[in-house]
């Protein structure tokens, strides 16, 4: 095994289930290797939870919540936030650490890992200044000098958090940040694959000073942990990120407990390229640039991947050929390893799920223009390693199953437009709507392109940025609910009517 400067080959054995403050091995005993994607080989072993480990948290969070140790919802907002912005400070001191740790877990590259970290700082900054400035209600004219009426927002309890395995800590911190700054308790879960910095964020809350028993860990399967937390009777709210069927599994398990259900689901997500955008050689190199990184960023493996290309017929050829002669010098390699711009796909399985796709297209008409195979072992390309290189798919359409459903890999798959209106069309046709793009040099267009997109997340010359002031989430299959912005704090709360009367009187309604 490679060592990763920075981080020992093998990580120290370590207990990761967290509940009321105390780290825990599994109530089994059971325990699951963490491979590293890069090599297939394990570098640490964590807990491997259940459902009685499940349970034994959601009863600290429960407690913690109800009344127990530090009284978090109660404790006041101004403090809530100090102790979010010192979780980002601690954040920021272990940067390269955590960084590290996400490129080794989840096989991105060190940039990536450490751009990832930055962000969830962002995201425990933005919560905290967001609780920290907000008016403590809002008062309603009831209509009388008598009468003074309120709504204010509370906490909503205990919170599960469960997160998948391509941005772990920052979907977690998606998730956790408003949690906490809207006064809950929680238990989260982790990709069973990826549960690494989410454990090491439970140490820096604990180092920022959160009190026992509000942030819970368990690591484990979705099967019987996330599970588990999805059907509890004492879980007020259950926010899932992950795939569809998994993310259909939990809505399901909520529903007898009447539970407050948030999903962020998959994508489909169309890049739409309109002739005008490539009219300079300045405009071409950019539309091509940002479609390579809407594809294969992080090898495909994002929620908002630009996974289709709509190109306007007119420049197809051009842009295709750019297109795929850039993919194939895309540096494929272990992500800690220098000058590597790609690191390897997280698992087998997923890679196996790519090389389906990839045959079934080809089977159904698609024309390979680069990619479509594992790359050549070297020295930054371990041979058991889990790569596969960039591909582009031209001639695609949409009855074929790699441009209906959500490959999570780098595949590309190209169609094109005539008009404005077959783009829009073709862009619309999808279960999904996380996110979409539209390039074009006429401003015009593009307010008509964006206002048409049924996507929750609509690009206008760029791809893929975010911030967290401005809500994400999905239309259609890609979800129910929104992270970030206020809407993601508001998912954490509950809204209650205050009405105090202070002159009251018999009604008189009854005779008697
Ligand atoms: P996944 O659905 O396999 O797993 C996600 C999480 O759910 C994991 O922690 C897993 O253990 C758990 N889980 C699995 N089955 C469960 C069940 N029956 N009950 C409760 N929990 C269960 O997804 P993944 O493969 O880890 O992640 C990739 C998916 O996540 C993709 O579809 C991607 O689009 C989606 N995603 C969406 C967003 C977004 O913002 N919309 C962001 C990142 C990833």
């Amino acid at each position: 095994m490679a060592d990763t400067p920075g981080l020992p080959a093998e990580l120290p054995a370590r207990k990761t289930i967290h509940v009321d403050g105390e780290w825990r091995a599994a109530t089994s005993g059971a325990t699951r290797e963490i491979l590293d994607p890069a090599d297939a080989l394990p570098f640490a072993l964590v807990a491997e939870g259940d459902e009685k480990d499940t349970d034994l948290a959601v009863a600290a969070a429960r407690r913690a919540f109800d009344g127990g140790q530090g009284v978090w919802p109660l404790t006041p907002v101004a403090e809530r936030a100090a102790l979010l912005r010192r979780v980002a400070d601690l954040l920021v001191r272990d940067r390269e650490e955590l960084g590290l740790l996400e490129s080794r877990d989840a096989g991105k590259t060190v940039e990536e890992g450490r751009v990832d970290i930055d962000c969830v700082a962002d995201a425990f900054r933005y919560f905290a200044d967001l609780v920290a400035g907000e008016a403590p209600g809002r008062v309603v004219d009831a209509g009388s000098p008598d009468i003074h009426s309120v709504v204010v927002h509370e906490p909503l309890g205990v919170c599960a958090l469960i997160t998948p395995w391509n941005y772990p800590l920052l979907q977690a911190s998606w998730k956790i940040a408003p949690a906490l700054a809207a006064g809950n308790t929680f238990v989260v879960k982790p990709s069973e694959i990826t549960p690494l910095t989410t454990v090491a964020l439970i140490d820096l809350l604990a180092e920022a000073g959160l009190p026992a028993g509000v942030a819970n860990i368990v690591t484990g399967p979705g099967h019987s942990v996330g599970a588990r937390l999805s059907e509890h009777p004492d879980v007020d709210l259950v926010s899932f990120t992950g795939g569809l069927i998994s993310g259909t599994k939990v809505a399901q398990a909520a529903a007898p407990t009447v539970k407050k259900v948030a999903l962020e689901l998959g994508g489909k997500n169309p890049n739409v390229v309109f002739a005008d955008s490539c009219a300079t050689e300045e405009g071409f190199d950019t539309a091509v640039d940002q479609a390579l990184n809407a594809g294969f960023i992080h090898s495909g493996q994002v929620c908002s991947a630009g996974a289709r290309l709509i190109v306007e017929e007119s420049i197809r050829e051009r842009f295709v050929a750019e297109l795929a002669r850039r993919a194939e010098r895309i540096r494929l390699g272990r992500g800690t390893a220098d000058g590597v711009e790609c690191g390897p796909l997280v698992s087998e399985q997923q890679r196996s799920k790519v090389e389906a796709y990839v045959d079934s297209a080809l089977k159904e008409g698609a024309v390979l223009r680069s990619g479509g195979k594992r790359p050549e072992p070297s020295p930054e390309r371990p041979e058991h390693g889990y790569f596969y290189e960039p591909t582009v798919l031209d001639h695609c359409h949409r009855e074929m199953r790699v441009v209906r459903e959500e490959v999570f890999g780098p595949v590309l798959t190209v169609e094109t437009f005539r008009t404005e209106d077959e783009a829009i069309a073709l862009a619309n046709d999808t279960e999904y709507g996380l996110a979409g793009a539209v390039w074009t040099a006429d401003a015009g267009r593009a307010r008509r392109v964006a206002g048409r997109l049924r996507h929750g997340t609509v690009w206008i010359n760029d791809f893929h940025p975010y911030l967290p002031q401005a809500e994400w989430g999905g239309f259609g299959k890609s979800g129910v609910g929104r992270e970030l912005g206020p809407a993601g704090l508001a998912e954490y709360r509950e809204t209650k009517h205050v009405y105090q009367n202070l002159a009251p009187k018999p009604v008189r309604w009854f005779a008697g």
